[in-house]
């Protein structure tokens, strides 16, 4: 995890391709230039996008379309970042039971009783477990951040 975090910093654009001039984050992982208005897209920036323009798609799809490795998008789903749809056949699995989950790292229920214990469960590492309903198979969408 810890290197998968340095690697998605090093990914981070830092100068525009174009004139050479700063980029500057205007949000949702794209950056521009402050020069010419060139805009970049990180890691997250890509697969956003991605979604966005194609709409629900499986992982793997994700990963051929926008170079973006596996286990990136894998840590911005435990992060909350990105959100697997209903139905799915990738999911995450809670770290303390091992059900499946659709974000983040823990099922509601364990979540519940980490909370009661040690009181150090961020809200964010809470992901919903999926419904039974199966229509839209090894699907993967974006989900907003308010
Ligand atoms: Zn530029
Ligand atoms: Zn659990």
């Amino acid at each position: 995890m810890k290197d998968l975090e340095k690697l998605l910093i090093d990914n981070k654009p830092i100068r525009c391709e174009q004139c050479g001039g700063k980029l500057f984050h205007i949000g949702s992982g794209k950056y521009q230039c402050e020069k010419c208005e060139h805009t970049v897209s990180d890691d997250f920036g890509k697969v956003k996008e991605f979604l966005e323009t194609h709409g629900p798609a499986p992982a793997i799809v994700v990963v051929q379309e926008t170079g973006v490795r596996e286990e990136i998008i894998e840590m911005f789903l435990k992060k909350g970042r990105l959100e697997i749809v209903e139905g799915s056949k990738y999911y995450l699995k809670c770290e303390k039971c091992g059900c499946s989950i659709r974000s983040g790292r823990f099922c509601l229920e364990c979540a519940r009783e980490l909370a009661e214990g040690v009181k150090r469960v961020f809200y964010a590492e809470v992901g919903d477990k999926p419904k039974q309903d199966a229509t839209l198979k090894g699907k993967m969408h974006f989900i907003k951040r308010k």
